[in-house]
């Protein structure tokens, strides 16, 4: 779509051009099955174990500890699932209140069904993990903690290196759900206590309908889908070569431009969040500035409704996302600013704005323009109070 803002990209990215080019090859010619005997599937596998290969650099792993996947989701529930397979005798979960749904609706699933004792571990008033609380919580009892390395609506950073060998020191695994992080932050699991590590293609410029699973060597593991040999054994089902392979070239691009483009992304970021906040009264900032991804900010514009600032953004063709989500009629606030303990008020109208590589600086002008009076505007209607 021509003349959008798009200031979504924690919700997803454009496929990088270079991404595109690298995966079109297996959507024309190389059409091949990656397990078929003759040399034309096999060339296709030979591609895989190089896009295998990109995925490990990037993250400091060896490609045996790499199982390519579905997406973010499936590979959240494949840790989660394997380290409940593989420890049978543990049967308690730790996570934290402000996951993504990926692993706060299964671990509750698994609470509700199975009878698992779960325990959500709480933040403070920035988003910040309250490791007191974590400390407390992982136990004998625990088969797997499982802490995202950054969240998808604050950005905030958690310090999961430490929470990963608290885990180790009682013999439960720890699962990082890294879907946000990678390819905002450098990884190196080469020395790390992080079992597993989930990640998600369409986040960093690949397609989506691909993610990885990071499984540390010698970690027991137990397979989510069944039914074929590939991936090692480790997830059947006929390889999506196209995506694969644009996973490994979306892995060398981060690698390549990593803190160049942070630094870029990270000046729009701020730039936008010092003016908005400057000619936006009763506007504050969601999460710990300090330990936050470069691209995201969560803004409160206090005494109005998100979904109507979104409404009318994209009315100029500005992309944005709240963390409210309408369901069944009612506004709930996100379950994350919830937790972070924001008033009802200000978490309503809570905006996320996340950048990548591709945003500009006109894109920063033009919401700068814009947002004063929508926000204006709505506060002048709006009935929580201040006008
Ligand atoms: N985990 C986090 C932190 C996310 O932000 C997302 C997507 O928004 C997911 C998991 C799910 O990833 P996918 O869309 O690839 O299933």
């Amino acid at each position: 779509m021509p003349n959008v803002v798009y200031l979504d990209n924690n919700a997803t990215t454009a496929v990088a051009p270079e991404v595109l080019e690298a995966m079109l090859p297996y959507l024309r010619e190389s059409y091949g099955n990656p397990s078929s005997i003759h040399t034309f599937g096999g060339l296709v596998m030979n591609r895989i174990s190089e896009a295998r290969e990109a995925l490990a650099r990037l993250l400091g792993a060896h490609p045996s500890e790499i199982i390519f996947t579905s997406c973010g989701t499936e590979s959240d529930s494949t840790a989660i699932l394997s380290a409940l397979a593989t420890l049978p005798d543990r049967r308690h979960v730790v996570t934290t209140r402000v996951e993504h749904p990926a692993v706060r609706t299964l671990c509750r699933h698994l609470h509700d069904t199975q009878g698992l004792r779960l325990t959500e571990v709480g933040v403070d008033h920035q988003g910040r993990l309250d490791m007191d609380q974590y400390r407390a919580a992982v136990d004998d009892e625990t088969a797997v903690a499982s802490v995202m390395w950054a969240n998808n609506e604050t950005g905030v950073i958690f310090p999961v290196e430490e929470c990963a060998a608290i885990a180790r020191d009682h013999g439960a695994l720890f699962h990082t759900d890294a879907v946000q992080a990678v390819g905002k932050v450098p990884i190196n699991l080469a020395n790390s206590a992080i079992d597993f590590l989930s990640l998600s293609g369409h986040k960093l410029h690949a397609p989506k309908g691909v993610g990885a699973l990071f499984v540390r060597r010698g970690t027991r593991f137990s397979p989510f889908l069944l039914g074929g040999h590939q991936e090692s054994n480790r997830r059947a089902g006929t390889e999506a070569v196209p995506n694969l392979v644009a996973l490994g070239r979306a892995a060398d691009l981060v690698l390549a431009n990593l803190d160049k483009e942070n630094t870029a992304v990270a000046a729009l970021r701020d730039r936008l969040e010092r003016e908005l906040l400057a000619r936006c009264p009763d506007a504050k900032v969601n999460g710990d500035s300090a330990h936050r991804l470069p691209n995201t900010t969560n803004i409160s514009f206090e005494f109005i409704e998100g979904e109507a600032i979104l409404l009318l953004l994209d009315q100029h063709g500005i992309c944005a996302s709240s963390g409210s989500a309408c369901t069944t009629g009612s506004l709930e606030p996100s379950h994350v600013l919830r937790a972070m303990g924001v008033p009802f008020t200000a978490a309503h109208g809570s905006i996320r704005f996340s950048f990548s590589i591709y945003n500009t600086a006109a894109d920063v002008d033009k919401v700068i323009e814009v947002l004063p009076g929508i926000v204006r505007r709505l506060r002048e209607i709006s009935p929580f109070g201040r006008k």
